[in-house]
């Protein structure tokens, strides 16, 4: 008797640092209470980035081979038992965190502090659990979220990085009126000024390190007012790598017109410098949301914080973010949102994108900002 041939799938999976193969997958058929979904657009983040480039991210080592990938959107092709809110056919976000349901972070809401949380292409966990960058994928229904009819597959990608800002912009109470400052405009600072401003942020404005960046911001509308850092070698004590942080950013305020600083300021660099100058740059009683990931341990200038009551928050991810991030998108609300997307390449093609990635800058000389995956 021959074997019953299994259908199978294609997926990007990565073996070591650099190392990414085109593989065929059996693909089995979905699970209680998950959905299988095609794969249409994932957009491409920096933690992928890093897997790429090293095989680990921070102090996530790959252990086995991972599919990276977890920003994206698909086509419901078939449900398992149990679900109930899902048709093959329709077209959803997928959001990449598979949560317990159970512990107290859970049940208070807070389900991105879940311990027993599984992210796909995070090599956090172990067995890790395959991202989004394969043709299809098994995943719970719960977490796969109905698009409106006029969301593209792409904006279903961007829900992901914009439910990062969401999530901070909650915990920073961020209100209308409201004065914004963001460090750092790659794809999430860029979608931190966007979705300051539909808040009804009074003033939005940027501080890079990258010209062509904040030109773009600028000439966007993302932010009114931009301003980039003089380059500089590495300071040789801390002390002076923080009176350096105090000047540049007191060039910056006074620059903006804002000598007291902002409401909020989103630190989405995770640089130690970037975070020193943030606590400067919050005014009196305002706020820095710690966005952006990479150094571990910062000295900071803690009596610039305590004395001022500036308010330092962790953030990290997001919990209950996408039919919000979703509706943002389409409303057009984020003006020129869809611009942040600056290159595209098929499936098996990804290895390629990483490396442009990586660059930062394509054959032309265009910057590259996010890149999404498929065909969409
Ligand atoms: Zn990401
Ligand atoms: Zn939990």
């Amino acid at each position: 008797m021959s074997p019953i041939a299994l259908p199978t799938q294609n997926a990007v999976v990565l073996h070591g640092p650099k190392d990414l193969r085109l593989e065929e997958r059996t693909l089995w058929p979905p699970q209680y209470n998950y959905a299988q979904v095609s794969v249409v657009s994932t957009g491409l983040c920096g933690s992928d980035l890093h897997y790429y480039l090293h095989g680990r991210n921070g102090d996530n080592v790959l252990q086995a081979p991972l599919v990276l990938g977890h920003e994206a959107g698909g086509i419901v092709t078939a449900v398992g038992p149990g679900v109930k809110n899902l048709v093959p056919g329709q077209r959803v976000a997928i959001e990449a965190g598979i949560m317990c349901n159970h512990c107290d972070y859970c049940k208070k809401g807070r389900y991105n502090l879940c311990k027993a949380m599984r992210f796909c292409s995070s090599a956090g966990t172990f067995p890790h659990l395959d991202g989004t960058l394969q043709s299809r994928m098994n995943h719970p229904a719960n977490v796969l979220h109905p698009l409106p009819d006029s969301c593209s597959f792409d904006q279903a990608a961007l829900a992901e990085p914009l439910s990062v800002l969401l999530h901070a912009s909650r915990r920073a109470d961020l209100t209308s009126g409201q004065t914004v400052l963001v460090f750092g405009v790659g794809a999430i600072g860029l979608l931190a000024c966007a979705l300051a401003k539909s808040y009804g942020a009074s003033h939005v404005v940027a501080i890079d390190i990258n010209q062509t960046r904040l030109d773009f911001a600028k000439a966007y509308g993302f932010a009114s007012q931009i301003h980039c850092l003089p380059p500089a070698d590495k300071a040789k004590t801390t002390e002076e790598q923080l009176r350096r942080a105090k000047e540049n950013i007191q060039v910056a305020l006074t620059e903006f017109g804002k000598e007291d600083g902002f409401d909020v300021v989103f630190e989405c660099t995770g640089a130690e410098s970037c975070i020193q100058m943030a606590i400067h740059g919050a005014i009196t009683g305002g706020k820095v949301m710690l966005v952006g990931m990479g150094s571990r341990n910062v000295m900071l200038p803690l009596s610039a914080a305590a004395t001022r009551e500036v308010d330092v928050h962790g953030s990290f991810r997001y919990a209950n973010t996408y039919p919000t991030a979703l509706a943002l998108l389409i409303s057009g609300k984020l003006k020129n949102v869809e611009k942040i997307i600056t290159h595209r390449f098929p499936l098996e093609d990804t290895a390629r994108a990483f490396d442009l990635l990586a660059r930062g800058k394509d054959d032309e000389g265009k910057m590259v900002l996010k890149i999404m995956i498929g065909d969409s």
